[in-house]
């Protein structure tokens, strides 16, 4: 069976282009042609790939409530209310709740009481970092008048001491990780929300960045039955690495079964976090913060991460590290170049790098993702936390790609929404206050979220070239030239 792409024109020369596929792969010419697609005239590129997201909790915000369009509190409670006869699992769970984007006061418990006194509500904030709970909610969560602030968190509480269902931080990830768990049906659904979203972006492969924070196993089952019944996003998973080796983990043995059961769905690695963010000072930083609130936090000591990647390194997988701050960066890469083979892991985020450390990393061969939509949603919270001169330096895409390091974009969703197009038009022009020195071309940006983002996935056939797999995005209009081009149609062919 041979298939002819015609009617398309090459991102680069603007001309007319055809393809041809054989067996799921872009193949020679050929005059035995079984089917023609007909691209309309519209541009001709490789597939996007998101290397750093979370597919699982993309799915499951995109069936929580929305709050992306209220405007006012009353518009909060509006669509809460509204909401109510659909609950599912027992709780109202929302996302993207901003009340930065009016008066800036947070909603409170009695207002979303006065919504439901008996249904749990629960609304995270879009910067992931906090959200605001009901009565019922804290009750659900088993938290009195009387529960302690617990470290790095804060139940707000009124001048008179009641809570007013503010969570802070740790204090909002203790009340969210009580909220219902998803079974291993409501994770297939949500897994296949997140990839048709995806795809409408015009993504054909996906790495989950945190496989495992529900349930190991399960989540494994999960993402093999929806690429099973036929998904268009590819999924490779990078595993927890305290899932797997952990005290509680399920064990280096059993691991290694349910790898080896996996039909379709691709095993990255494994995945461990050196610090937190910037946004809530908790990156571990040179320096310190604005304002003289510390110089964020190493989520373990140095030999303790070593000891971590050795034991992932060792049991024969290639690990990604979260490193946000340049202090978390030097540790990951004396944990990386430990295991005498630092080309074979990713560093992940690495948004402050100095020229040492970028030479260092190019010397080491690792690879890095980098996120170019955060420059667009939190430039803000990283003035605030970093004040202008070190936030202009933030995610140095020139300096990465000029010294040879291997750079890949990605998005991270569900933090951001994800759109790979508004990564690539904030690599190529970065926003006000980020240095345009940074700035890559679009040719640049647009090979690192789809050649590179694939390579980075351990997808070296993801491309355009003979014997790639017969994938491609068609555009509207050329996305190297144009900012406002959008994917048209995923051609999908294998
Ligand atoms: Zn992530």
């Amino acid at each position: 069976m041979t298939t002819r792409l015609h009617n398309v024109r090459s991102i680069e020369t603007g001309a007319p282009v055809e393809l041809f596929a054989q067996e799921g792969r872009w193949s020679e010419r050929s005059p035995n042609v079984d089917r023609e697609i007909d691209g309309l005239g519209r541009f001709v590129a490789p597939p996007f790939v998101d290397c750093h997201c979370h597919v699982l909790p993309t799915g499951l915000d995109l069936s929580k409530v929305n709050l992306d369009a209220c405007n006012s509190h009353q518009d909060v409670l509006d669509v809460i209310a509204g909401a109510l006869r659909d609950v599912r699992n027992g709780w109202l769970l929302a996302v993207r709740y901003d009340q930065t984007r009016y008066d800036g006061k947070h909603l409170t418990l009695r207002e979303l009481d006065a919504v439901s006194p008996s249904v749990p509500i629960l609304l995270r904030h879009v910067s992931g970092h906090a959200s605001v709970a009901n009565s019922a909610a804290l009750i659900a969560a088993e938290v009195g008048e009387d529960v302690q602030d617990p470290p790095g968190g804060e139940f707000v509480r009124e001048a008179d001491g009641r809570l007013t269902g503010v969570l802070l931080e740790s204090a909002h990830e203790f009340v969210s990780e009580r909220t219902p768990a998803p079974d291993l049906d409501g994770m297939i659904d949500a897994i296949r929300l997140a990839c048709e979203s995806m795809s409408e972006m015009g993504i054909v492969a996906a790495c989950d960045m945190m496989t495992g924070r529900f349930d190991l196993v399960q989540e494994l089952l999960a993402y093999d039955a929806v690429l099973a019944s036929g998904s268009v996003v590819d999924t490779v998973l990078y595993v927890q690495w305290r899932e797997v080796f952990g005290s509680r983990g399920i064990g280096a043995a059993r691991f290694a079964d349910c790898v080896r059961d996996l039909r379709h769905a691709r095993l990255g690695g494994v995945k461990l976090f050196a610090d937190g963010a910037i946004g809530s000072g908790t990156a571990a930083i040179h320096g310190r913060y604005e304002g003289g609130t510390g110089a964020g936090k190493l989520i373990y000591p140095p030999d303790e991460l070593t000891r971590r990647v050795l034991t992932a390194h060792d049991a024969g997988y290639s690990v990604a590290v979260h490193a946000i701050g340049d202090r978390a960066v030097d540790v990951v890469m004396d944990a990386f170049e430990a295991t005498g083979e630092p080309q074979l892991h990713r560093l992940e985020h690495a948004m402050l790098l100095s020229d040492a450390q970028i030479e260092r990393i190019a010397r080491a061969g690792c690879t890095v993702t980098f996120q170019p939509e955060f420059l667009l949603r939190f430039g803000h919270s990283y003035r605030r936390q970093l004040g202008p001169e070190r936030t202009a330096l933030l995610k140095r895409s020139r300096s990465v790609v000029s010294a040879g390091v291997p750079l890949a974009y990605s998005s991270d969703r569900p933090i951001v929404p994800g759109n790979p197009m508004h990564g690539v038009n904030t690599a190529a022009t970065r926003p006000d206050g980020f240095s345009q020195a940074e700035s890559v071309t679009r040719d640049e940006a647009f090979h690192l979220y789809t050649k590179a983002a694939a390579v980075a996935s351990g997808m070296h056939d993801l491309g355009l070239r003979v014997g790639d797999r017969a994938k491609a995005a068609l555009f509207d209009r050329n996305p190297i030239h144009d900012p406002e081009a959008t994917v048209a149609q995923l051609i999908s062919l294998d």
